[in-house]
């Protein structure tokens, strides 16, 4: 049997292992920290994504929450267009799932054998003949997968020309609540800040706020933070903070890889997720296009007999789709979280309320029109 190892237990490394265990290899996961878990309250996945699980296996409709017609509203609290769940729905053919991260890596991590999965520990070096290296062993595999995320250190071994991932000069605010009472996704699209909620199953929210900040800025009371900050945002910015456990607030910079690799291969190994094309989250793409690559990477694997072809594949299907819905999440955050002058955020403003719903639609899903191949 043929064996591969996945540097990363992320949604891209679980997912790889998944798919590369239906394509009949045999499958090591190495994952650095000592439990593979979620981190990172919620995440979006899209129908692209979901159609690419089914491929996996796995069904997620059941956490499927209804999502009711919700507002993007501007930092004034006026309407700037109807976020509607269902109209999404229609138009894709599936509904945009909102999951609590662990839950998602649990269903994951549920389908690799628990024996092939090894966490607590660190790969420390990668080669391109298939050599893989940790504090423990080393071992040589068919397939190296490495999806050891934004800051990969494959990538920076095996890719030492690339400048690796930078600060956008944007961070985050995430939390999960209970009990939130809530349905729809909805926004608030300030100017240089964006507030989304997204309901999730069992009455539970996940809500972040993107904002502009010098990086690696932190804040002893960052719920205190907000609250000061951004005290002129309209409900239920207020009402979500002050339902915010200090221990559920999550505080992360977002970091992107500005400059395309001008490929995803080294002999063999192959960049997967965000070690490959770490992107911002304005369009809730990074995760579902991590699942895609696992899903293109293990049918190549199962429709080509020798590994080099199969990875050339990958690489072929991949790179052009995954940099360009990185450059899309780019721009739509040049429009959208990251525009701060004045005009040009009241100019934006009023091509949201003139232009038709139809069109908000037709730019937000036009990255989920995407059908993965069978596996075998
Ligand atoms: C604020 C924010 C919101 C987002 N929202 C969405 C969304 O709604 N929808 C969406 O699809 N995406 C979203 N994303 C993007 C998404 O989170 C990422 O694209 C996704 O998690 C990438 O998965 P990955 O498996 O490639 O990397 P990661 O999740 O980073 O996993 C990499 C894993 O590799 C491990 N690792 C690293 N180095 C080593 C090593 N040397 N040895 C062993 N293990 C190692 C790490 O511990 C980690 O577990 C968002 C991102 C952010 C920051």
């Amino acid at each position: 049997m043929r064996t591969a190892v996945v540097v990363g237990g992320g949604i891209g490394g679980l997912s790889a292992a998944i798919g590369l265990r239906r394509a009949g290899w045999r499958v090591t996961v190495f994952e650095r920290a000592p439990r593979v878990t979620g981190i990172g309250a919620g995440i979006t996945l899209w129908p692209n994504a979901l159609r690419a699980l089914e491929v996996l296996g796995l069904d997620l409709t059941p956490l499927t929450v209804p999502q009711s017609t919700g507002r993007l509203r501007d930092h004034r609290g006026r309407w700037l267009t109807r976020v509607d769940g269902a109209e999404f729905e229609r138009v894709l053919g599936r509904p945009i799932l909102g999951i609590a991260r662990a839950q998602l890596i649990d269903l994951l991590r549920e389908e690799v054998p628990a024996a092939d999965l090894h966490a607590g520990v660190t790969v420390t070096g990668v080669t391109a003949d298939g050599r893989v290296r940790w504090d423990g062993g080393e071992l040589h595999a068919d397939l190296v997968v490495a999806a050891d995320g934004i800051h990969s250190g494959v990538r920076a071994d095996l890719w030492p020309d690339h400048p690796g991932a930078v600060y956008t000069g944007q961070t985050a605010f995430r939390a999960l609540l209970d009990n939130s009472g809530r349905s729809g996704l909805s926004g608030i699209l300030g100017p240089g800040t964006e507030v989304g909620m997204v309901p999730l199953t069992g009455d539970r929210l996940y809500w972040y706020l993107a904002c502009h900040a010098p990086e690696g800025r932190r804040h002893a009371d960052p719920l205190g933070y907000l609250r000061g900050r951004f005290h002129d945002l309209p409900d239920p910015l207020p009402a979500l903070l002050d339902a915010t456990p200090p221990d559920r607030l999550l505080h992360h910079d977002l970091f992107a890889l500005r400059t395309p690799l001008p490929t995803y291969l080294r002999g063999r190994v192959a960049l997967l997720g965000d070690a490959a094309h770490a992107m911002t989250p304005y369009l809730g793409q990074g995760g579902c296009q991590a699942i895609e690559d696992a899903v293109v990477l293990a049918a190549a694997i199962a429709g080509h007999e020798r590994v080099e072809d199969a990875l050339a594949h990958y690489d072929r299907e991949r790179r052009p789709r995954s940099q360009a819905i990185a450059r899309r999440s780019d721009q739509a955050g040049r429009f959208g979280t990251r525009l701060t002058n004045p005009l040009a955020v009241a100019a934006r403003n009023a091509v949201f309320r003139l232009a038709p719903a139809s069109l908000s639609v037709r730019a937000a899903t036009a990255a989920a029109h995407w059908t993965p191949p069978p596996i075998g």
